[in-house]
């Protein structure tokens, strides 16, 4: 339910409502707006019909959410948020890119890589440490080795950094090394995880799964929004099609969808969503111009020696043109 104040509503009274929510075993939302401060109780709504909200004096009414998700949803928050990853702000009319190789691979290839995005522009780094691969032979990541490098890396360059938490106890460990986590498509619907994230103190980049609807994925963002991390990021990076001349379908219409039903920041893979290099610059440019908050691509300092995902890293150079076209279409979109 949202709960809209009047206008005048002090904070004090605000409070009051909050705690009766709290006391029917509901969980709150304070969301104070500029003109008047908008409530949302998430649970058992037939709970809060006992409260008789819509005849309390500091209560201008009191609206459903219909949407199945309620605190991602457009309804509970009509505003873009922002979530910030270390210093750079997702969401709001920004556009940020955060850059890196599939793995960690060493403290040299990651070092390289992370320089060279880092002086052509990129806001962020990336890199995994635990790597769930399609095939048990292939390499799995430096594990906790990886999260060392990444976040020695990330402080001597003074860019944030994002790496894939793929198992509950996990949840710790990258979230004292790395300034986000990245749950990745295989597990966008491991339900434990999503609530470990809920409880931790640093935002999630969250993958749509190879068969995950738009729905689904605001649903798993429910998930950790509803535990008490409002900091979610979606990301789109391709969905499994009949189509197989590229790794995955790359669907951009998820942006515009995203963006009308929920107030999250939306990210784009254009590596993963393609799998082929020649084509990552193309569908970035796409991404920006259908309204994404930003992009995470992988780009390695000498893709031919990859560890993984070789074929579809950029090298240096390129990432470089891709960040210049990228502010070309988003200043022509700006008129
Ligand atoms: C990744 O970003 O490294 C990754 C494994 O991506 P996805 O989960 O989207 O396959
Ligand atoms: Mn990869």
């Amino acid at each position: 339910m949202i709960i809209v104040l009047h206008p005048k509503a002090t904070r004090q009274e605000a409070e009051e409502i909050l705690q009766q929510i709290r006391e029917k075993e509901l969980k709150p939302l304070y969301m104070p707006g500029s003109e008047r401060t908008v409530i949302g109780a998430l649970g058992d709504e037939r709970r809060l019909g006992e409260l008789h909200l819509e005849s309390h004096p500091s209560v201008e009414r009191v609206d459903p959410i219909l949407a199945p998700y309620k605190a991602v949803s457009r309804e509970m928050h009509p505003e873009d948020s922002v979530v910030k990853i270390g210093d750079v702000p997702l969401g709001g009319g920004g556009f940020a890119v955060f850059a890196g190789p599939c793995a960690v691979e060493s403290r040299e290839q990651f070092a390289a890589t992370a320089a060279a995005v880092r002086a052509v522009g990129a806001h962020g780094l990336r890199g995994g440490a635990f790597k769930p691969r399609t095939s048990p032979y292939s390499f799995q990541g430096l594990g906790l080795e990886g999260l060392r490098i990444l976040r020695e890396i990330g402080d001597e360059t003074g860019l944030p950094v994002v790496t894939e938490v793929v198992e509950v106890a996990d949840v710790e460990a990258v979230s004292e090394y790395a300034d986000a986590f990245q749950v990745g498509a295989r597990n966008m619907q491991n339900f434990r995880l999503l609530t470990a994230l809920g409880k931790a103190a640093k935002p999630v980049i969250l993958k749509r799964g190879m068969a995950a609807t738009v729905k689904d994925v605001l649903m798993s963002a429910e998930y950790i929004v509803s535990e008490g991390n409002a900091g979610v990021i979606l990301c789109e990076r391709g969905i499994r099609t009949f189509e197989d001349g590229t790794r995955n379908t790359l669907d951009l219409s998820a942006i515009c969808q995203f963006k009308e039903y929920s107030h999250l920041p939306v990210l784009v893979d254009p590596s993963h969503g393609t799998g082929k290099r020649a084509y990552v610059t193309p569908m970035a440019l796409a991404a920006a111009a259908a309204g994404a908050d930003g992009l995470l691509v992988e780009v390695h300092h000498d893709p031919p020696s990859a560890l993984s995902d070789g074929a579809q890293s950029l090298y240096p150079e390129q990432f470089e043109r891709l960040l210049r076209q990228v502010r070309r279409v988003r200043q022509s979109g700006e008129a």
